[in-house]
């Protein structure tokens, strides 16, 4: 009897956390898998971007900080019994973003890895480049967006609709910068990389922008006037900007979220996790860390 009892509580939790009914006549009625909680965490590794997006058996990364970050990244995935990496996302080649991606892909086994269609400069980048053909693998250079699901979630990818280096902006790859949606039930995560002014407006003429309950910040929290526009239209309940005590946001970028009454969180202080439900998102911010 008590092994029943058992196994009633647990089918009743069962329910409760999978979404699934048991209707009157005996059918399944398939409530959301949605449900299945989708976690982000946005690792302090000063001012750099190391992103990891879980569902129960997928996940992606988005950006793998500087070359020394990428040890903690695999140290974090391996953490959370990872072992495999279904998607990995470079926004763009900046050694801020691309440094630990040679480290992930030795590590660990990665599936797919997208990165914006031009050849970045950094030995980061090249690193990355040479590790990959080691492996025996190609990262594909996104050319249009693309959609594609991460269990229950999902994912929209956008590259800037041109990639070309004019003359003397070499320098100005920030606005290469891939755009990612993710959409969990009613939830959207909106992660911008380092887009800059000229990528941010373009992004809202030409991209799928839409309210969003969540915002990694553009660059790091570098103010510029294309912002407010962003901000405004976005609108987003919780903010997380990946920056360091040496190289915190800019005040102007915080002052204006708050005027959209944004919650702000720096990775400054700590790793940040993000919990959707499908419904509504809690924020965790690891202070000790
Ligand atoms: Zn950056």
């Amino acid at each position: 009897m008590i092994k029943k009892n058992k196994i009633t509580a647990a089918m009743i939790l069962l329910g409760l956390t999978g979404g699934i009914l048991t209707g009157a006549g005996g059918c399944i009625v398939k409530g959301a898998a949605e449900t299945e909680p989708l976690k982000v965490t946005l690792l302090k590794v000063g001012k750099a971007d190391a992103i990891a997006i879980q569902t129960e058996k997928n996940t992606m990364v988005i950006d793998t900080g500087e070359e020394e970050d990428g040890e903690e990244l695999v140290f974090y995935l391996k953490n959370q019994g990872i072992t495999q990496v279904d998607t990995l996302l470079i926004t763009h080649f900046d050694q801020d973003h691309v440094g630990g991606a040679d480290t992930l892909i030795e590590s660990m086994d990665v599936e797919r890895v997208l990165v914006p269609d031009y050849e970045g400069t950094s030995t980061e980048y090249q690193d990355f480049m040479i590790t990959l053909e080691e492996k025996g693998m190609t990262a594909e250079r996104l050319k249009k967006a693309e959609e594609f699901e991460l269990g229950s979630a999902k994912v929209l990818v956008e590259p800037p609709v041109s990639c070309e280096i004019k003359n003397g902006e070499a320098e100005v790859d920030n606005n290469f910068s891939i755009i990612t949606t993710v959409t969990h039930g009613k939830n959207r995560l909106l992660f911008t990389g380092d887009a800059e002014k000229q990528r941010i407006r373009q992004w809202m003429k030409e991209g799928n922008v839409s309210p969003c309950d969540f915002l990694k910040v553009p660059h790091h929290g570098v103010y510029n006037t294309a912002l407010q526009e962003l901000f405004e239209t976005v609108a987003p309940e919780y903010a997380v900007i990946c920056s360091s005590n040496k190289n915190p946001a800019d005040p102007q970028t915080i002052e204006l979220l708050k005027k959209y009454n944004t919650h702000v969180f720096q990775t400054k202080d700590g790793n940040i996790t993000v919990i959707s439900d499908g419904t509504s998102l809690e924020m965790k911010q690891d202070l000790e860390h």
